[in-house]
């Protein structure tokens, strides 16, 4: 399997390897990296899978579905590393990403029982473990400078915490994340994790991050990587959930449901990169309906989808919401399911991101043929949810279920729900819904009782850990200071 970039000519046998672009970000050409083409499944095979879900379990499954991805891995080595991330101690339960039933045709499925609480441990543990296989293949040391608001740098940090040939340096806005995200992070004594707490707000240690990776001398002689939403590894990792969370709806229904029936996800979206594994799972054969894309307040997304129209958003067009991490200005992963939704023209993405969004800060694709027929051929609506919706959802799952879901879980089941009950064109019923659970509400405790009055629900291993001892470093806004810091570490 070759990849290649979403802005260069689309020439079969240039592309790059899985291991090649394991430890990238973007291509060089300022694009983002694909897969020549979407490994096809037919119908016995996709029942395989099943059948290997059901009596072997998650991490087999994930060697499965990586493997049609990975050729430059060995298989024994790739599934024995399949075996160490997905494992019941790290994700609390033997499922990894279990299905539960809320209401009539709508289910949950967890993606927030790893160790950070969020869905990012699912694809961030692996990505740790590859990464501490391939440097120790090859001999390198990677260190990876981060900015973070709370949820990727603490899942980056779970996972790379204590791995050989890895150092972390994560920078976050001081006393901006919530006191949970806080603890979770500078509790954290591995002595290849550097907390930096800088005197400003995530976009100063954004700018850090940049002007730092921007000066390639520095980037080379110290090896700096990162973790970001648009690494590949990452995508592919969450791809295999969709398939988990197929198997057990049809397994779990009591309806006709078989293999080949169709299912459909919510997903609370921010940069597009959970719901672009998705839309791979259906490009290679997974009968997926509708892709149901929620946004909060910061609907750059539903916009798309709804308009044909993508305009970023500037500072002050971007809000600081209660579902924080779904706040963002633009969508880093969106540009590779353009790429395909444009039947993968290189020339017309690298307009359209490259060109029309830097000048403009907007394209159109309303008069395009291809949107026209988005919904038929990939499945793609969206929806959008404000905090008063968050509000009212969190208190409807509470009073019904008895169940407490996080601010972006309920983003999700708000949009679901539109989705679930509006008039269908047909007489069918529509398809069964999964809205993917992203967090935790132990990591959003202020909405929580802003909207239900009483303390979430504390998982007994973050107990006390507000009063662990701490290892961070506070530092003024000063990238000459953390070039400094790294250097320093990487010479003792
Ligand atoms: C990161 C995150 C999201 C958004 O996921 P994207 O891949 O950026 O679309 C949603 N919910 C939570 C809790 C997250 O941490």
């Amino acid at each position: 399997m070759r990849y290649i970039s979403t802005r260069s000519a689309n020439t079969a046998g240039e592309g790059r390897r899985f291991c090649e672009i394991l430890l990238e970000g973007l291509a060089p050409d300022g694009g983002l990296y694909l897969p020549e083409k979407y490994p096809r499944l037919d119908p016995q095979a996709i029942d395989r899978l099943q059948g290997v879900f059901q009596q072997k379990g998650y991490a087999d499954l994930a060697y499965e579905i990586l493997s049609l991805f990975i050729d430059d891995i060995p298989p024994e080595d790739l599934r024995s590393l399949c075996l160490k991330t997905y494992t019941a101690k790290t994700f609390g339960d033997d499922l990894i990403a279990p299905v539960r039933l809320l209401e009539p045709n709508l289910y949950i499925q967890a993606l927030s029982n790893g160790p950070t609480l969020a869905f990012k441990d699912m694809a961030m543990q692996l990505l740790g473990n590859l990464f501490e296989y391939q440097l120790a293949r090859s001999g390198q040391k990677l260190n990876i400078l981060g900015a973070t608001s709370g949820d990727t740098g603490s899942a980056a940090e779970y996972a790379m915490r204590g791995k050989r040939g890895v150092r972390v340096f994560m920078t976050s806005p001081k006393d901006r994340m919530s006191v949970f995200q806080q603890a979770q992070m500078f509790s954290l004594q591995d002595e290849n994790i550097f907390n930096i707490a800088v005197e400003g707000v995530f976009d100063d240690c954004q700018d850090i991050v940049k002007s730092v990776s921007a000066d390639l001398a520095f980037k080379s002689k110290f090896s700096i990587g990162t973790v970001n939403s648009i690494n590949w590894a990452r995508l592919l990792a969450q791809v295999v959930y969709y398939f988990a969370g197929y198997f057990q709806v049809i397994s779990k229904s009591h309806s006709d449901l078989r293999v080949g029936s169709l299912v459909s996800f919510t997903v609370p979206s921010g940069n597009f990169g959970n719901v672009c594994a998705g839309h791979v799972a259906k490009m290679m054969g997974l009968p997926i309906d509708r892709l149901v894309v929620a946004t909060n307040e910061n609907d750059v997304l539903d916009e798309f989808f709804k308009t044909g129209i993508y305009k970023v958003r500037n500072a002050q067009n971007t809000h600081e919401t209660s579902s924080p991490s779904m706040d963002i200005s633009k969508a880093s992963n969106f540009e590779r399911f353009v790429f395909d939704l444009l039947d993968r023209d290189s020339v017309l993405t690298n307009q359209l991101f490259a060109q029309d969004v830097v000048a403009k800060g907007y394209f159109d694709l309303s008069k395009n043929k291809q949107f026209g027929d988005l919904r038929k051929r990939f499945g793609f609506v969206s929806g959008r949810s404000t905090h008063s919706d968050r509000l009212k959802t969190i208190q409807s799952v509470y009073k019904d279920y008895q169940q407490m879901i996080d601010p972006h879980t309920a983003d999700g089941v708000k949009v679901a729900r539109e989705y679930q009950t509006a008039p269908q064109n047909t007489s069918q019923t529509p398809s069964p819904m999964i809205v993917l659970e992203t967090a935790l509400p132990i990591k959003f405790a202020s909405t929580i009782v802003e909207a239900l009055g009483v303390e979430p629900v504390r998982p007994s291993q973050f107990n006390g850990i507000e009063a662990l001892p701490r290892r961070v470093l506070n530092m003024p806004a000063d990238v000459q200071r953390i070039k400094d810091y790294i250097e320093q570490q990487c010479a003792d």
